[in-house]
């Protein structure tokens, strides 16, 4: 095991910010329980960095990137998958060997390990629909235990594994049970128009694939070179849930740029009055522009979820922005904004 010493973070998130790691170890497959069980306490498991706001202060004990590992076909439609490895590498196996219930996740950033514990989802796929379990290993008893899908509590971008009670839980390895059949359609607009100029039917795998792919690409949402700015995690904020009368408070606002059929079009309704809605037009109707600034940070000029490290911003001041756009939100609107991405370390208030 090779542990490096005082390693600046920033190189290996897609925010481009976060101070030294005290350790920092790369592992997958096999090897990871043995490297989480040697590496200095505490330990922080990372996948591809493309979800996370790590400290400016940097991060004590070791940090363990977990990176590669295999697949396995178990069964005909049955991939056993180490957490290490690339989303869009399952994604691309699975439509390789002829299996549905991945392809509208093509392109997703980051690995299995991270998409499992958030529960991550795009077009109509989420981990959650197609997971049949995993392996966990408990790093306070050292114990590893099989957890089958419902031991998740999985809900909208969230798994237990996010709660206090789990977060010294690892994911080592996830199933997935796939179809050899068509599992849903096709059904977002914005996927159909592209569809549409492709002039390519989304009824093969393929060709699911490559609209995904363009779509993703059209809403500036596949992986840039890390290297390369701006940087961002995606979307920064997951969408609320919220009632009837704050609804109305959006549409009260001039600036959301929906009607309230748009705006409930797009959303789920959940139960009784609770919908979810974008949390993009929860910006506009706060009064957030697309291309709104701060020294180095802006919200991107067509994707106003996507907050930007446009230079050489600091993980504070990103912090900083979205305690604004929070307190804004919720003074404004009532609504209170809960980030989709994860923060690692410390932060002032
Ligand atoms: C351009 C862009 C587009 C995106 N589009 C989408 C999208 O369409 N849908 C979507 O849902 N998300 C999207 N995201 C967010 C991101 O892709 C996902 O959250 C992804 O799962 C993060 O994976 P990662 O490996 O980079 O996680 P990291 O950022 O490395 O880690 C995220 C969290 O997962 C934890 N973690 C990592 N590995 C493990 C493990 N083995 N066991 C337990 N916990 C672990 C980490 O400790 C951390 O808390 C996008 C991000 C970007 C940058």
């Amino acid at each position: 095991m090779k542990v490096q010493h005082n390693v600046v973070l920033a190189q290996y998130t897609s925010l481009h910010v976060g101070g030294p790691a005290e350790n920092l170890v790369q592992a997958s497959g096999a090897e990871l329980q043995s490297v989480l069980a040697s590496s200095a306490k505490p330990y922080w498991i990372f996948g591809d960095g493309t979800n996370c706001l790590i400290s400016d202060k940097g991060l004590p004990g070791t940090v363990v990137l977990n990176r590669g590992g295999t697949i396995q076909v178990v069964e005909p439609t049955v991939l056993k998958v180490d957490s290490g490895v690339s989303w869009d590498q399952l994604v691309q196996k699975a439509i390789e060997l002829g299996l549905y219930g991945l392809e509208f996740s093509s392109g997703v950033p980051g690995n299995v390990g991270a998409a499992v514990a958030g529960n991550i989802a795009a077009y109509g796929h989420r981990v959650s629909d197609r997971l049949l379990g995993a392996t966990i290993l408990d790093t306070k008893t050292g114990t590893v235990t099989s957890w089958d899908n419902a031991a998740f509590n999985f809900d909208y971008r969230s798994s237990s594994l996010q709660s206090p009670e789990h977060q010294h839980c690892v994911v080592l390895d996830a199933t997935f049970e796939l179809s050899a059949s068509p599992t849903s359609q096709l059904e977002y607009d914005s996927a159909l128009t592209v569809a549409e100029d492709l002039g390519i039917l989304p009824d093969t795998l393929e060709n699911r694939r490559a609209i995904i792919l363009e779509v993703r690409k059209r809403a500036g949402s596949l992986m840039n070179d890390k290297s390369v700015g701006p940087w961002t995690a995606g979307s920064f904020f997951k969408n609320p849930v919220i009632n009837e009368s704050q609804v109305d408070a959006i549409l009260s606002k001039e600036e959301h740029g929906v009607t309230k059929e748009q705006l409930l079009r797009q959303n789920k309704i959940h139960s009784g009055n609770s919908v979810r809605v974008s949390s993009a037009h929860v910006l506009l109707a706060a009064g957030f522009k697309r291309g709104q600034t701060w020294g180095n940070v802006r919200l991107h000029k067509d994707h106003i979820l996507k907050v930007e490290n446009i230079g050489n911003a600091t993980a504070q001041e990103i912090y900083d922005v979205i305690q604004v756009i929070v307190r804004t939100v919720k003074d404004k609107l009532d609504i209170t904004l809960e980030p989709e991405v994860r923060f690692l370390g410390d932060f002032n208030d």
